[in-house]
C-alpha cells in the first residue's frame, strides 16, 4: 500500500492522533480541520515531521471546496492518495421532538455528507491512479444501540455503515477497499467536556473496564489501511472493548 493518506478533521481528538499515527508509520499525511485555529501548525510542530504532514483548512460538507482541496493535496503528494479517513464529525444532544431543523442537518451534511464527498473525490483520482487504495470510515458503536438524544447522529453514523458496504462493492472492482471502524467511548476532550466523569462512567460499564484512547482507534484504522488487510472491504470492525456486545 502507498503512503499517501488523507484525514479529514485532523484537528482534535482522534484525528488529530490518526494524523501522528499515520505519519509515525511512514505516510505523508494531508489532513483537514474546519476552524481557522492553528491547528495544522500544532499538529506540525507536535510530530516533527514538517514536509510529512499539511493541514488544510476545508470543509467537508462543501463539494468545491472537497474537490479543491484534493486537488491540493495530490498536488502536494505528487500522486493520488493512497488512504482516505473519513473521520471529521460533529455530535449535538437533542430529544427529537426539540431537535431542530438546523442542527439535523449540520449533523447530516457534516457526518454522511462529507463521507461521501471526500469518497466520491478521492475515489475519482484513486481509480484513475489505477493503483488502488484504501478508505476508512469513522463510524459509531452507537450504532448498536438506541441512544435518546442522539437520532441524528445516529442515522448519520448507520447511514456511514451501509455508505460502506455500497462502496466497497462500487470500488472493489478498482482495488479500492472501503471499511468502517466504529469507536466506543473514546476520551477526547469533546467527550471529557460532555460529561464530568466520562472516563468513569465508561469505563465501569465496559468489559475491558477501561474508556478508549484515539491510539486505541488508531491501530486498527492503520491495520485496515495496510496490506495486511487486503482481503478485507465492506466491514465494520467495532473498536469498543466489548461495551456495545452487551446489548
Ligand atoms: P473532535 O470534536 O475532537 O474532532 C472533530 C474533528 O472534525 C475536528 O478536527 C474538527 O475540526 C473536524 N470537523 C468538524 N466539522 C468539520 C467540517 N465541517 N469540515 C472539516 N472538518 C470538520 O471529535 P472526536 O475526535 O471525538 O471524534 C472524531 C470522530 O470519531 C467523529 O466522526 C466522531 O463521530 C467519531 N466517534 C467518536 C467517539 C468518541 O467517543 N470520541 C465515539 C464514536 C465515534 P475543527 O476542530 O477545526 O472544527
Amino acid at each position: 500500500m502507498g503512503r499517501h493518506a488523507i484525514i479529514t478533521g485532523g484537528s482534535s481528538g482522534i484525528g488529530r492522533h490518526l494524523v501522528s499515527a499515520f505519519v509515525e508509520a511512514g505516510y505523508d499525511v494531508a489532513f483537514t480541520h474546519f476552524g481557522d485555529h492553528g491547528a495544522a501548525e500544532e499538529v506540525v510542530a507536535e510530530t516533527g515531521r514538517a514536509g510529512r504532514v499539511r493541514g488544510f483548512s476545508s470543509d467537508v460538507g462543501d463539494g468545491e471546496a472537497v474537490s479543491l482541496f484534493m486537488d491540493e493535496a495530490s498536488d502536494w503528494f505528487g500522486d493520488a492518495p493512497d488512504v482516505l479517513v473519513n473521520n471529521a464529525g460533529i455530535q449535538t444532544w437533542s430529544p427529537l421532538l426539540d431537535l431542530s431543523e438546523e442542527s439535523w442537518d449540520a449533523v447530516i451534511r457534516t457526518n454522511l455528507k462529507g463521507c461521501f464527498l471526500n469518497t466520491r473525490e478521492a475515489g475519482k483520482r484513486m481509480v484513475k491512479a489505477g493503483k488502488g487504495g484504501a478508505i476508512i470510515n469513522i463510524g459509531s458503536g452507537c450504532n448498536k444501540l438506541a441512544f435518546p438524544g442522539l437520532v441524528d447522529y445516529t442515522a448519520s453514523k448507520g447511514g456511514i455503515e451501509q455508505f460502506t458496504k455500497v462502496s466497497a462493492v462500487e470500488l472493489g472492482p478498482h482495488g479500492i477497499r472501503v471499511n468502517c471502524v466504529a469507536p466506543g467511548a473514546i476520551e477526547t476532550e469533546r467527550t471529557r467536556a460532555e460529561a464530568p466523569d466520562y472516563a468513569g462512567t465508561w469505563g465501569r460499564v465496559t468489559p475491558l473496564r477501561r474508556v478508549g484512547t484515539p491510539a486505541d482507534i488508531a491501530g486498527p484504522v492503520l491495520f485496515l489501511a495496510s496490506s495486511q488487510a487486503a482481503f478485507v472491504t465492506g466491514q465494520t470492525l467495532w473498536v469498543d472493548g466489548g461495551v456495545f456486545s452487551q446489548a
